[in-house]
C-alpha cells in the first residue's frame, strides 16, 4: 500500500505486479529491497533507499525466565468528570508516603508510585481520563496493568463511565470499580451497582466477577481496601520483569524547562536505568543527567514499574513513545537521526487506517476479517436501530463489531478509540467537535455522517460487498 501511494498507482496494480513475479502479497505486507526495486522498475521508477523502520528498532534483550522477578502493577484511574479521579489520585499519593520520603513537595509529573501499608508497591499514571490512556494505546504503548473505574455514588453511571469501561475492555485491561463519594448523604452505592449490572458489569458482591469497593476520596474510607483489591487483581496477572537488563519503557509526558532543559517522565517497565546511562526515547536521545521522583528527590538508579522524571534528552518525545537505555551514545544518535528522518517521510505518507473505500481493496486481497465501527447519534433509539442493522450486515467473511456507541457529538476520545482499534466512525444526525475533526485528519480516521439510517446501512453494505465507488 505504501509503495503504491509513493508511485501514485492503485494498490491492486502493485499486487498484480507482485503476482506476475510469483509473489502473493497482501496489502500491508512489507516487501524486501529487491522486490521493491523490481516492482518500482515495472512502473518506471528508480529506487533509492533511505532508512527503514527496521533499522530504527532497538534490539531488546530477550528475557530468560530465570531472570524474571515480580514487579509492581501500573494503574490508571478513569471515570466520568467530577466523579473524583483527581481526588482519589491525590489521596492515595498523600496517604501512602513512606517515612523516608516525607517532606518533599508533590510535583505532578504524570506518574507516581506509592507503598501500601503492607509494604507493596503500586505505580499510578497520574493522567486521569481515558483520553490519555487511549492516546498512548493508539501509539502502541501498553503500560496499564489494572484500571480503576471511578463512579460517584451520588450520581449515576455516566457516558464517560461507559466509555472508560469500554476503553479498558478493548485494551483487555482488568477493571476494579471504585464507588466514590460514599461519605455524601445522597450516596447510593447499590444504585450504581445496579446501573453497572445493566452494562453487564456485575460486581463481585452481587455474584459477578468485577471487584468493587466503596470509597471516599475525602475521608479516605475504603481506600486501603481498594488498593488491596488492585493488588489482588495484579497478582492474578503474575506481573514479572527482568530487573537486570538495560532499562526500557514508555514516555508518560515531556516538557521543556527553561532553566534545566528537556524533562521527560518515563515509566520504566523492565530493566534498570541509572545516572550516566544513554537513553533513546522516540526520535530523541541523551545522557541521564539527573532523575527525580514525584517529590523532587534525586534518584541514582531505578528498576521496573518505576516512574521517573529524567533530565538530559535533546528534545521532547511524545507520550506513548518507547524509550531504551542504549549501549553507546553513537548507536543512540544514529537511531534517533533515522527516526527523525522517518517521521519526516511519514508526514507525506499514506492512510494507515481503514476507510470504506479501503474495505473493498482489503477484501480483494483477503486479509479483511472484521469491521470495527463506532456509532454516535442524536437519540438512543436511532443509535440502537442503526447498530442493530449494521451488526446484521456481518457475513461469513466479515464480522461487524460495534465497539462503542453513544449519544452526542463525535468527540476526541471517540476518534482516539477509533485510531487505537482501527475503526470507522458513523455519525447519525451529529457532527464531530473541532478537536475530534483535527485528530481524525491527523490520524486519518474516517468519519461518515448520515441523516438517513437507510443511507448509512446501504453504504456500509456496498462497501462490504466491495461495490463502493471509490471517492478519490
Ligand atoms: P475528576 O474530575 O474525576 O478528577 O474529579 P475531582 O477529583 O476533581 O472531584 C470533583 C469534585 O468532587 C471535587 O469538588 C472534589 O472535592 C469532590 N470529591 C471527590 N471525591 C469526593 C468524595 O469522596 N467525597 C466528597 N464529599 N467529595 C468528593
Amino acid at each position: 500500500s505504501d509503495l503504491a501511494s509513493l508511485m501514485n498507482v492503485s494498490v491492486n496494480e502493485v499486487i498484480s505486479a507482485c503476482m506476475s513475479l510469483g509473489m502473493f502479497v497482501s496489502i500491508n505486507q512489507r516487501l524486501d529491497a529487491e522486490a521493491i526495486t523490481i516492482i518500482a522498475d515495472e512502473f518506471g521508477y528508480d529506487v533509492s533507499f533511505t532508512s527503514t523502520e527496521e533499522e530504527t528498532e532497538v534490539i531488546e534483550e530477550e528475557d530468560n525466565p530465570d531472570d524474571l522477578t515480580d514487579r509492581a502493577p501500573i494503574v490508571t484511574i478513569m471515570g466520568h468528570v467530577d466523579h473524583g479521579k483527581t481526588s482519589l489520585l491525590d489521596y492515595i499519593r498523600d496517604a501512602n508516603v513512606t517515612a523516608g520520603e516525607a517532606g518533599g513537595i508533590t510535583q505532578h509529573i504524570g506518574a507516581y508510585d506509592v507503598e501500601t501499608k503492607d509494604g507493596k508497591r503500586i505505580a499510578f499514571l497520574d493522567t486521569p481520563g481515558h483520553e490519555a490512556f487511549t492516546a498512548m494505546r493508539a501509539r502502541g504503548a501498553k503500560i496499564t496493568d489494572v484500571a480503576i473505574i471511578v463512579v460517584a455514588a451520588d450520581d449515576n453511571v455516566m457516558p464517560q463511565t461507559k466509555e472508560a469501561i469500554n476503553h479498558a475492555q478493548v485494551a483487555e485491561v482488568p477493571i476494579v470499580i471504585a464507588i466514590n463519594k460514599i461519605d455524601k448523604p445522597a450516596a447510593n452505592a447499590d444504585k450504581i451497582r445496579e446501573e453497572l449490572a445493566n452494562l453487564n458489569i456485575l460486581v463481585e458482591d452481587w455474584g459477578g466477577k468485577y471487584q468493587c469497593q466503596e470509597v471516599s476520596a475525602k475521608t479516605g474510607q475504603g481506600i486501603d481496601e481498594l488498593l488491596e483489591k488492585v493488588l489482588l487483581e495484579a497478582e492474578l496477572l503474575e506481573l514479572k520483569a527482568n530487573a537486570d537488563k538495560k532499562g526500557l519503557g514508555t514516555v508518560v509526558e515531556a516538557s521543556l524547562d527553561k532553566g534545566r532543559g528537556y524533562l521527560a517522565t518515563l515509566m520504566v517497565q523492565s530493566g534498570k536505568m541509572k545516572i550516566g546511562d544513554v537513553v533513546l526515547a522516540g526520535p530523541h536521545y541523551g545522557k541521564v543527567k539527573a532523575m527525580f521522583d514525584h517529590r523532587g528527590n534525586r534518584l541514582q538508579e531505578v528498576g521496573p514499574s518505576t516512574p521517573v522524571q529524567m533530565l538530559g534528552l535533546d528534545g521532547a518525545p511524545q507520550a506513548g513513545d518507547r524509550f531504551n537505555v542504549m549501549e553507546s551514545e553513537r548507536e543512540a544518535r544514529e537511531i534517533a537521526n533515522k527516526r527523525e528522518q522517518i517521521l519526516r517521510e511519514q508526514s507525506v505518507r499514506t492512510k494507515k487506517h481503514i476507510t470504506l473505500d479501503e474495505i473493498g481493496r482489503r477484501l480483494a486481497v483477503g486479509n479483511f476479517k472484521e469491521l470495527n465501527v463506532i456509532v454516535k447519534g442524536d437519540v438512543d433509539g436511532s443509535i440502537e436501530a442503526l447498530s442493530d442493522s449494521l451488526l446484521k450486515l456481518s457475513t461469513e467473511e466479515v464480522q461487524v463489531n460495534i465497539i462503542h456507541k453513544g449519544v452526542g457529538q463525535i468527540s476526541e476520545s471517540d476518534v482516539l478509540l477509533a485510531s487505537a482499534s482501527d475503526a470507522i466512525i458513523i455519525g447519525f444526525q451529529v457532527r464531530p467537535s473541532g478537536g475530534a475533526r483535527r485528530i481524525a485528519e491527523n490520524e486519518e480516521i474516517e468519519i461518515r455522517l448520515y441523516s438517513i439510517i437507510y443511507d448509512a446501512i446501504n453504504e456500509i453494505k456496498d462497501a462490504m460487498e466491495g461495490l463502493l465507488e471509490p471517492t478519490e
